[in-house]
């Protein structure tokens, strides 16, 4: 509080488990509601200040690539953290932090660009287009990217001028803590970047109610995201959500199939399946579809699950307890509704893995649209398989999910991808590829997948206000009532 880390008053403590071993890396505080409130007065009364708010863009930029050197010159430190406390392995940790670390550069970068817009109404008019910061921004974030997503707030937050409150994943805040100790050490005013710990139905609850904070960013699922904007309602705050998603990657006939297979398993089962834009449903023209559903099972199963830190994993563990028995349960529920499982399906036991949360890459096919492993988020390694005729049958599959994150197309016809591309209702898209993406683009979905833009100067517009100041080159008097 007021730029110093202090206890909670909460006796209770979450447990913070390593998912690899189940052993328990720290106890982090779970703040109260009226920690909360005393956070969000804090961030309220920096921005107030105009310490942050009232620097300019240049004095931010240097603030914003302080925070990234810091980063770069502790990525073995944060990478071991976020491995420990997520499950992931070592390469997608580290470079999660060599990501954070260029977003906080890319924000510094757009500070030095001019931000606004100018027009002359008329003759004597002059209307100035101007970008201001919006005052407290909570951030509230998930627990699959702990460091990324929240610096993929955090960074444009900042670099627009506001306050910001942070509340991690209660999970998963090994590496926010981190990041704020370096933050700390950095010339970033103290109250402007302030953290809290603390459970979702709490601390998130009344960020997300609180009238003092002007902006909610929220990555997480759909059914929080729709909670989150109920509470925002009280004072009309912006709300900003990255939810989930269900989304479609979608193989002709005629594509490269080595590329096509390659990127099918990339698509899925980076993260271990816990990637929001994950390609969770893969549909394949029945020309290939035999030979693609061999070969994409055949690469799957040799798939090397396993500790984050060991070297030669390729994919590491589910999150923590809850989630794990969540994608068994989902995978049950699979074979119960008639779907084929040929593959996997299994937590994984030998090898020491039963100490920790490790599932088989799982592969199901003859599914169909209707069931739940098909609708639903599983955010785990488990894909459905379902075979399509023709282009139009494609789209319709694709389109057929109340979700719209992202979407894939794999074919050597380039007009024939590009025309089916963009009749796929989602905001992230690839042609030949998946997952590739850079912090230029906007990253956000349609439809219940969320509402609102990170990254790129859309994510630095999402934390700013616009305003318009109308100046007479010329003043004299109107004469309206004459
Ligand atoms: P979650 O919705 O359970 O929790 C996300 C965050 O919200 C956590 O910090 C949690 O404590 C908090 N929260 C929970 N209840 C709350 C409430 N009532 N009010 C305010 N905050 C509350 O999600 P999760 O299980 O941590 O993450 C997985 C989900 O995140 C998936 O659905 C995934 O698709 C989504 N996700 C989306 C993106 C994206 O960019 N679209 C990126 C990563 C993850």
């Amino acid at each position: 509080m007021n730029g110093n880390w202090v206890e909670s008053s909460n006796p209770e403590k979450m447990e913070i488990i390593n998912p690899a071993t189940q052993e328990v890396i720290a106890r982090a505080p779970l703040g109260t509601k009226e920690e909360t409130n005393e956070a969000i007065k804090i961030a309220k009364q920096t921005f107030e200040s105009a310490v942050w708010s009232g620097q300019s863009p240049k004095e931010r930029a240097a603030v914003l690539l302080q925070i990234a050197d810091k980063l770069q010159e502790n990525i073995d430190v944060l990478t071991d953290l976020e491995v420990q406390n997520n499950g992931k392995t070592r390469r997608e940790a580290q470079s999660d932090v060599e990501e954070a670390a260029s977003t906080f550069r890319y924000y510094a970068g757009l500070l030095t660009m001019p931000n606004g817009q100018s027009y002359e109404a008329s003759g004597d008019i002059q209307t100035l287009i101007v970008k201001e910061p919006m005052g407290v921004a909570g951030l509230i974030v998930p627990w699959n990217f702990p460091l990324l997503m929240s610096v993929w707030k955090i960074a444009p937050a900042l670099a627009a001028g506001n306050s910001i409150l942070l509340k991690p994943a209660e999970i998963t805040p090994m590496t926010a803590v981190k990041l704020f100790e370096l933050m700390d050490e950095t010339d970033l005013p103290k109250g402007a970047a302030n953290l809290i710990m603390g459970v979702g139905s709490v601390v998130g609850q009344t960020i997300a109610e609180s009238n003092d904070v002007d902006i909610v960013s929220f990555t997480g699922s759909t059914e929080v995201g729709r909670r989150i904007m109920q509470a925002a309602s009280g004072n009309l705050k912006k709300v900003s959500l990255e939810l989930g998603g269900k989304s479609p990657n979608i193989i002709f006939d005629d594509a490269d199939l080595e590329t096509a297979v390659d990127y099918a398993l990339f698509g899925i089962f980076l993260g271990s399946g816990q990637v929001c834009s994950s390609g969770s449903r893969l549909l394949v023209q029945e020309g290939i579809y035999d030979t693609f559903v061999e070969k994409f099972v055949e690469k799957a199963k040799a798939i090397r699950v396993g500790p984050g830190n060991d070297e030669h994993s390729q994919m590491g563990a589910i999150v923590g307890e809850k989630h794990f028995k969540s994608i068994l349960d989902y995978i049950r529920i699979g074979k119960e509704e008639g779907a084929n499982l040929v593959l996997g399906g299994n937590r994984i036991e030998k090898d020491g893995l039963d100490r920790g949360f490790f599932i088989e890459p799982t592969v199901f096919t003859h599914v169909t649209s209707d069931m739940r492993i098909v609708r639903e988020e599983i955010f785990g390694p488990v894909v459905a398989i379902q075979k399509f005729k023709g282009e139009e049958e494609a789209v319709r599959i694709a389109n057929d999910t109340d979700f719209g994150l992202a979407g894939a197309v794999f074919s050597t016809d380039h007009n024939k991808a590009i025309r089916v591309i963009k009749k796929v209702r989602a905001g992230i898209t690839w042609v030949n590829a998946y997952h590739l993406t850079n912090i230029q683009a906007p990253w956000g979905g349609y439809k219940q997948s969320g509402i609102g833009r990170s990254l790129s100067t859309y994510g630095l517009d999402e934390y700013q206000e616009t305003k318009q100041i109308n100046i007479h080159l010329e003043p004299k008097p109107i004469g309206w009532f004459e």
